[in-house]
């Protein structure tokens, strides 16, 4: 497998390290000197697209990715010789891959016909340059709404947030690993934001099953948790924009617009 390839295929898991594990390392990525150690890029790795000059604009792959409320774009000038420094990294976040289940995604997502390809579950999505408009739609009011509120979720926030819910899932109450979780979805149907109050800590399995569901949906039935979860909301001052029809309409047009505008590339 080319090494570009190779390095397209894991993104979705660098990002989800980046996301999920690491409140340093989306910092250190766009960093030149850092992508240099532990790449031997001559850019840095990742770069928010608000700055990229135009110039280096074409050292980038035109797949976006959403990273801690940033558009992103990863820098495409890899050396197949120094494939060996992906693979240490790799192996120091710890991410595990499959060489043989990659290439053979990597033929499916060529062979298949486009409408296969946008039925596909929206995180493989990622991987497959067919669906990007719908990605692109997305990430756009992904960001939007990551954007509206000012303040930044900080570290501190999380573990003032874990410990506010004892350390347990807010959802299955287990005492778990746990990742960062919007209770609210970020999309354009639940409206959901990227800050304190609507971010929960969630075990795994609870995450990907609620998948892109609201919490009151995914806890049908388990009334205690979901009042728990909307005190917190209350305590933290976080009031969902669920039924706010004017940025529902923003965000629908907005969606609208760059579909038009990305079709017609
Ligand atoms: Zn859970």
């Amino acid at each position: 497998m080319k090494i570009g390839r190779f390095v397209q295929a894991l993104l979705p898991e660098i990002i989800e390290y980046c996301e999920q594990k690491s409140h340093n390392e989306f910092g250190r990525l766009c960093d030149a000197d850092y992508s240099k150690r532990n790449f031997n890029l001559n850019f840095p790795f990742l770069v928010p697209i608000i700055s990229i000059p135009s110039d280096l604009s074409k050292r980038y792959w035109t797949q976006v990715y959403m990273v801690r409320g940033q558009t992103v774009r990863a820098c495409s000038q890899w050396f197949e010789k120094d494939a060996a420094y992906f693979v240490k990294y790799l192996k120091r976040i710890g991410v595990d891959y499959d060489l043989f289940k990659l290439e053979s995604e990597l033929l499916e997502s060529r062979t298949k016909p486009l409408h296969e390809l946008s039925a596909t579950p929206a995180r493989a999505n990622s991987r497959y340059r067919g669906n990007a408009i719908g990605n692109a739609q997305n990430l756009l009011v992904r960001n939007i709404l990551s954007n509206l509120g000012t303040e930044q979720f900080s570290e501190e926030d999380w573990q003032a947030t874990k410990s506010y819910f004892n350390h347990q899932c807010a959802y299955c109450g287990r005492s778990k690993e746990l990742v960062i979780e919007h209770a609210i979805p970020i999309n354009k149907v639940y409206l959901g934001e990227h800050r304190l109050g609507n971010l929960v800590p969630s075990c795994r399995e609870c995450n990907s099953a609620k998948a892109s569901k609201d919490f009151r949906d995914f806890l049908e039935g388990h009334d205690e948790k979901i009042a728990a979860i909307e005190a917190y909301m209350e305590e933290k001052n976080y009031v969902p924009l669920e039924n706010n029809e004017q940025v529902s309409r923003i965000l629908e047009m907005a969606y609208r617009e760059v579909g038009t505008v990305l079709s017609d590339i």
